[in-house]
């Protein structure tokens, strides 16, 4: 495994790349103010896996090699790997604060290895074992991979073979003996900057003419014909100013980006997917599944964080001791933890796929998901009461620091005795920025549209309902047996 530090070289290693940022190109990304905080965010993931006392969590031993691999390249097992996945999300959204990035990646490998596996079985293709040598290189040198699923999609009303332009949905556009050659784009890739491969998966469910679209690879993250936009954040420029107390969180960030597919060339033996389209749509709804599932993980560490935010400001503001405060922080942490429990259910009601590697329940993980699409919102918006109106009123850092400005600031800004006004200054822009600022990318709009916006939920809930069976229930007791309608 590599150690936080490795993994930081090794993003250097991969050279110089396409990159743009606040419309300029950007040739070292490790070292860009902008950036480095979301590698942070990912090296976390590996300094974990480093200490003892995470070992459990964070790592496993992998069914491939027998090797001790970090748990973000591995094939879940059991239902307890499950559940030990949800544990190490909760615990890495508690470390960062933030989207740490890396989950993509362990979704995106879990739903590939049955779906190749189940496609196999049905067409006949190789796709698995392709797969296969792909992931042993990848859990050997513990890569961090982007699940890139998202296209632009273009009109919404038209689908992938109707757009005005064809490059609003990655797609083939040269097949030879060698392999393949794809054009395209994905959006809203988290951590794609920060990672060594991209494993590209269709977007949506594909109709049998839409082949072309149905195409699923792996490629190098250092590949020429790549170019990357970096995506802007609410409060984001904070980041290049000198003092990093407006930011919120120090240390620690998100990232999402877009990659541009050029004409990208894909060899044969790194295609897992070339037009099955009766495969797109089931690939879609496992990764989205284990991602769902993953979100009763990592938004209830970031929960946890701000819970802690929201109970320091209140004892910085002098007013915890309030019966209203301690009844809005408790309903906070019940919040918190019944996403917790439907990340925990899920899991432990998960089950084993064909290929061997477990899939969580999928009700219940999109009813996690379901959840997390209002009850993120629902914690915030106690922050910001218990918090006040000086959460968006506050003067910068840089005021603080004028001689003549700042005196006014720190006299008129403390508060409760013996804290410090920096103190207080720091906890008004954590939560700042896990509501309203660069980590609500995080913690609420991903909330409500990572991993598919909330009515995509609504549609797994709806046709795993059985309603039939509830129907029944319902008409048995009321002494129904048939009614024309059953
Ligand atoms: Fe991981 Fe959560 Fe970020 Fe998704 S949103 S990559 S699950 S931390
Ligand atoms: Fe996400």
């Amino acid at each position: 495994m590599m150690t936080a530090n490795e993994y930081i070289q090794s993003l250097r290693a991969l050279g110089s790349r396409r990159v743009y940022a606040f419309g300029k190109k950007v040739d070292n990304i490790v070292d860009h103010p902008l950036i480095r905080p979301s590698i942070n965010s990912v090296a976390m993931t590996y300094k974990l896996a480093e200490m003892p006392e995470y070992a459990d969590l964070m790592t496993a031993t992998s069914n491939l090699s027998g090797k001790k691999i970090n748990r973000f390249s591995h094939l879940h097992q059991s239902q307890e790997d499950l559940v030990n996945k949800i544990k190490m999300q909760r615990l890495l959204g508690a470390m960062t604060g933030t989207c740490f990035q890396r989950c993509v990646g362990m979704d995106a490998l879990n739903a590939m290895w049955s779906a190749t596996y189940e496609c196999d079985q049905k067409h006949g293709t190789t796709y698995h074992e392709r797969f296969k040598k792909f992931l042993a290189i990848w859990q050997e040198k513990d890569w961090t991979v982007d699940g890139a699923m998202t296209d632009p999609k273009g009109d919404r009303a038209a689908g992938p073979g109707g757009q005005v332009d064809p490059d609003v949905f990655v797609h083939i556009v040269e097949r030879n003996d060698k392999g393949i050659v794809v054009r395209g784009a994905k959006i809203h890739q988290t951590g794609v900057l920060n990672s060594h491969e991209i494993l590209v998966m269709p977007t949506q469910a594909m109709r049998p003419e839409e082949k072309d679209f149905a195409v699923a690879f792996s490629v190098p993250a250092n590949d020429p014909s790549l170019l990357f936009i970096y995506g802007r954040q609410a409060s984001d420029s904070r980041k290049l100013e000198e003092s990093k107390i407006d930011t919120g969180n120090i240390t620690y960030g998100g990232q999402e980006a877009v990659v541009v597919f050029e004409n990208t060339f894909i060899p044969w033996d790194r295609v897992y997917m070339c037009g099955e389209v009766d495969f797109s749509g089931m690939l879609v709804e496992r990764f989205a599944g284990y991602h769902r599932q993953s979100y009763g993980g990592c938004k209830v560490g970031n929960g946890d964080v701000l819970i802690g935010a929201a109970q320091s400001i209140a004892e910085y503001n002098g007013a915890a001791k309030a019966s209203h405060v301690k009844d809005k922080i408790i309903e906070m942490i019940h919040l918190n933890e019944t996403l917790y429990c439907c990340g925990i259910a899920c899991s432990s009601q998960g089950h084993k796929t064909a290929s061997g590697n477990y899939l969580i329940d999928m009700m219940l993980a999109n009813v996690c998901k379901q959840n997390v699409t209002r009850f993120p919102y629902e914690i915030a918006r106690l922050a910001q009461d218990i918090a006040g109106g000086l959460l968006v009123t506050m003067p910068s850092a840089s005021d603080f620091a004028n001689e003549e400005a700042g005196a006014w600031c720190r006299k008129l800004f403390t508060a409760a005795p013996g804290v410090p006004v920096e103190n207080r200054q720091k906890m008004f822009r954590l939560i700042e920025n896990m509501t309203i600022g660069a980590a609500a990318v995080g913690y609420l709009t991903e909330s409500m549209h990572g991993a598919g916006s909330p009515q995509a939920q609504r549609i797994v809930i709806a046709r795993n309902a059985n309603m039939e069976a509830k129907k029944k229930m319902a008409r048995r007791l009321c002494g129904i047996e048939a009614d024309g309608l059953l």
